[in-house]
């Protein structure tokens, strides 16, 4: 069921203003990040309007493993990173391409230093 106030949900202009819908997996879909000081990173959102990633098992790991090696092979990063965070926005989750010598290398968000 959408949820007329997701952005994932509804697509459109709020999506369109940040990211750029790339293709849909059979439980997900992708969108390239506008922004790209992280080269190649990319949201990956259910299909459905679901509150937490392991509701109806959303986003699918074979799904996101696909995407990770899409990424490695297309944009050759040092590390590909994953994060969650939904606080009003759910069902999404960021897959990022971190590369040594780029933006932010190394900077830990959960400990909000460098490590
Ligand atoms: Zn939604």
């Amino acid at each position: 069921m959408k949820n007329q106030n997701c952005a994932y949900c509804m697509e459109g202009e709020l999506v369109a203003a940040f990211e750029i819908k790339i293709c849909e997996l059979e439980s997900s879909k992708v969108y390239l990040f506008k922004e790209q000081s992280y080269m190649g990173r990319v949201i990956v959102a259910h299909k459905k309007h679901v509150s937490e990633i392991v509701e109806k098992r959303a986003i699918p790991m074979g799904d996101i493993n696909n995407i990770a090696c899409a990424m490695h092979e297309i944009f050759n990063p040092d590390k590909v990173n994953y994060g969650a965070y939904g606080d009003t926005v759910h069902h999404h989750l960021h897959v990022v391409s971190k590369y040594k010598d780029g933006y932010e290398w190394g900077w830990c968000i959960r400990y909000e230093s460098w490590c």
